[in-house]
């Protein structure tokens, strides 16, 4: 089989992979991204319409990943002569120990934060019901993920690099300079090998590093009407409760998409993905809009699946092990920080830098 030599080969061109493949060839390099579905499939993690972008989290370490990521996305904007974030507000509410957290990880990273009584929230947000105490935030919004997506990949081509789809990589060797791809079409020689391969990392990774245990999960999200009363103007929202988060946001032609954190069928390997929704879990569902969110019509007009790779402590990883760097920023939570994990991944690319927080231990 031919063998192509590049700097970088990325696997996988989900968001994060593709993000890694821009940030590199802006920095000059010759990459190769290589993706065995095509750009925009539903098989994965990074496909629909919105993601919910926010500085509100309980941890102040991600609130200031989130400012330096809102830069980046502005940066991408710019580029791209589009917008991908829209700020639309966005309240958390439920266990009252987050939602200080939240409120004090915001203030003390000089963000907007506003603590609101239930029925001042209420006022605010006719279409949700709140449960105790919420913080408000201006920084919450949506990302239009699918947009964000192939822009990235675009910005990526525009700048140089080669976007092999319809290709899987079937495996990885360390070579002396570096690494051998060998995939269904053509293989690669490289000094460096990205793995941001989302659920599939461990099958194509895990032979190269001590992963962290990865949690494949089968997600799933709804959409719901509006009712007229309420239209289009939503805020994102989290709600902390047992035993797992709620979260909604709109989607501009699509309605409000609810979904539960962490709540969906553990698979061991995405090929396993049976892409049908559990009937238990569209009743919790369907119970919980009708109970919080009494601005839509509790009856899905669309629902679907999608992967989540957690690990124990919902972090990402992002690390490196000789010529092989491994990415998999999802935890369900990754899809907003996509160009910084570009620029972090790149700066373990060139070697610049490693990510104290993001990198495994073995
Ligand atoms: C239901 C749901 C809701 C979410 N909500 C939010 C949210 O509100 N906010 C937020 O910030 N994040 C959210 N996320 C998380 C976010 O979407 C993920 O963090 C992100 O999409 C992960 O992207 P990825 O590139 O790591 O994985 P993927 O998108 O899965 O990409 C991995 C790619 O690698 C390819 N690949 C794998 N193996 C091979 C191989 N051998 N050869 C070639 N290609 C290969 C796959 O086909 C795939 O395209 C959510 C995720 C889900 C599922």
């Amino acid at each position: 089989m031919a063998v192509d030599r590049v700097d970088v080969v990325v696997v996988g061109a989900g968001i994060a992979g593709s993000a890694i493949a821009r940030s590199c060839a802006r920095r000059g390099l010759d990459v190769a991204l290589i993706e065995q579905f095509t750009v925009g499939h539903d098989r994965g993690s990074s496909h629909g319409g919105v993601r919910i972008f926010r500085f509100a989290y309980p941890d102040p370490f991600y609130v200031a990943l989130a400012q330096r990521a809102l830069g980046d996305w502005r940066e991408l904007e710019a580029e791209r002569n589009t917008s991908f974030i829209e700020l639309t507000g966005g309240v958390d509410h439920g266990d009252e120990r987050a939602v200080r957290e939240v409120y004090a990880a915001l203030t003390a990273a000089g963000a907007h934060g506003e603590l609101l009584p239930a029925p001042t929230a209420s006022e605010m947000f006719p279409g949700l019901r709140f449960d105790g105490l919420a913080c408000w935030s201006r920084d919450t919004g949506r990302v239009h993920a699918d947009r964000a997506w192939r822009a990235i990949v675009d910005s990526a081509r525009s700048h140089g690099a080669a976007i092999h789809e319809s290709t899987r990589v079937d495996r990885i060797e360390r070579t002396s300079d570096g690494a051998r791809v060998f995939t269904d079409r053509v293989d690669f020689a490289t000094t460096t090998v990205v793995v941001a391969a989302g659920g599939w990392v461990t099958a194509l990774a895990g032979g190269h590093a001590t992963l962290p245990p990865l949690e494949i999960s089968e997600e799933h999200v709804f959409h719901f009407a509006p009712r007229p009363s309420i239209g289009a103007a939503w805020p994102s929202f989290i709600h902390y409760r047992d035993p797992e988060a709620a979260y909604g946001l709109f989607t501009p032609g699509e309605g409000l998409k609810v979904g539960e954190h962490h709540a969906g069928r553990v698979i061991a390997h995405p090929n396993e993905r049976v892409g049908e929704l559990d009937p238990d879990r569209r009743t919790a569902v369907l119970r919980y809009v009708e109970e919080w969110v009494p601005g839509v019509v509790a009856l899905p007009v669309s629902e679907t699946t999608c992967l989540y790779t957690t690990t124990p402590n919902e972090d990402f990883v992002l690390d490196r092990r000789g010529p092989v760097v491994i990415a998999s920023p999802c935890s369900g939570h990754g899809f907003k920080f996509a160009p910084l994990i570009g620029e972090l991944g790149a700066d373990l690319v060139t070697g610049e830098r490693s990510f104290e927080r993001f990198a495994f231990r073995d």
